[in-house]
């Protein structure tokens, strides 16, 4: 039996010195199993290359994928699926947020046959920004609500998976990849593993406010096709809203014969139902942009250097 585990790394040189020995510490408890470590630098500016280089030559188990520029952490998860070669394989962040000690566990759920995946979610979210974990909360709530992608509030990428599922995440080609969803999507039986919140071990986070925002978006509009709908049903709100209005002004016209009576109200109108119209023609022009995208039909990630043989170095 062969784990695979795809470690996404962008500016990492600070933890991957703490992360090596424990991983190391739970290989060694696992012996039972034969590991590979694919650790994908994506395009680091550090030296997260060298440091991959050094632990290479002295671990076998250690390969490394090495993008030519930063690609984004999505794009990393997918390098390592499309080259992991395990049985079993997972995903874990470089920084020990996603504890490796929880992976002795994880084996022994999947090994117990009940499950395909098991997929881990932080109960807590201590040491996070009040504002963002609020934000975050309300993500799940409306990505729930309005797509029929799974996903588990609190929910980590960190997950062990079964070949047949990993075949399935590789065999979802698109270009605007949401992992949380993408995992929901696919379906198989999942089992939730709890853990606390662990602070990143060092360095820093990669993922300031704005980038988790649009990375939300991406994510509502890569699984829904709600607002889109919203788009219409506002227009059709605004005409019902109009037939009113229209009735009421011949109305008045005819009861008390005064036509014309405040010019405020109409500039106030215009600006309204402008605005609206602005709004909905930004909504498909969000769709139409990641159709444009997708059309492209651009690789995923391209790899520059790697000590594995036979990589799939573009996709
Ligand atoms: N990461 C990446 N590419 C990026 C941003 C992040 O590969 O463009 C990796 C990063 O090295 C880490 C993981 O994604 O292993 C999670 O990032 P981070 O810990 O900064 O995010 P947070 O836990 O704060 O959400
Ligand atoms: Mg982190």
């Amino acid at each position: 039996m062969l784990i695979s585990l795809i470690i996404p790394c962008y500016n990492e040189e600070e933890v991957l010195p703490l992360l090596y020995p424990a991983l190391e510490d739970v290989m060694g408890r696992l012996s039972r199993f034969d590991f590979e470590l694919l650790f994908v630098n994506d395009g680091s500016r550090d030296g997260t290359l060298q440091v991959l280089r050094q632990l290479a030559r002295q671990d076998s188990r250690v390969q490394f994928l090495s993008f030519s520029r930063n690609f984004g952490k999505e794009a990393a998860m997918y390098a390592g699926f499309c080259n992991a070669r395990g049985d079993y394989v997972a995903v874990m962040d470089a920084d020990m947020q996603d504890p490796p000690a929880l992976l002795p566990q994880m084996i022994e759920l999947l090994e117990g046959g009940a499950y395909d995946s098991v997929a881990t979610r932080r109960v807590t979210r201590q040491g996070e920004p009040p504002i963002r974990s609020f934000c975050a909360r309300m993500f799940y709530k409306l990505i729930n609500r309005i797509s029929d992608a799974d996903i588990v509030d609190g929910a980590r990428d960190f997950r062990l998976m079964r070949r047949e599922m990993v075949d399935a995440i590789v065999s979802m080609g698109e270009y605007n990849r949401f992992s949380k969803g993408i995992f929901g999507w696919i379906g198989f039986r999942t089992c939730w593993l709890p853990y606390e919140n662990v602070e990143r071990a060092a360095g820093e986070t990669k993922w300031s406010f704005w980038k988790l925002f649009k990375y939300s978006i991406d994510g509502i509009i890569n699984f829904s096709q709600v607002p889109l709908s919203i788009a219409s049903w506002g227009g059709i709100l605004l005409t019902a809203l109009s037939f009113v209005m229209i009735t009421f002004i011949v109305a008045r016209k005819l009861l008390f014969g005064d036509p014309v009576a405040g010019w405020p109200s109409l500039a106030c109108m215009i600006t309204f139902i402008g605005g609206i119209q602005l709004f909905c023609l930004g909504i498909m022009g969000q769709y139409l942009a990641k159709t444009y995208l997708e059309v492209k039909k651009r690789p995923h990630f391209i790899i520059a250097e790697t000590n594995r043989e036979e990589a799939v170095k573009v996709k």
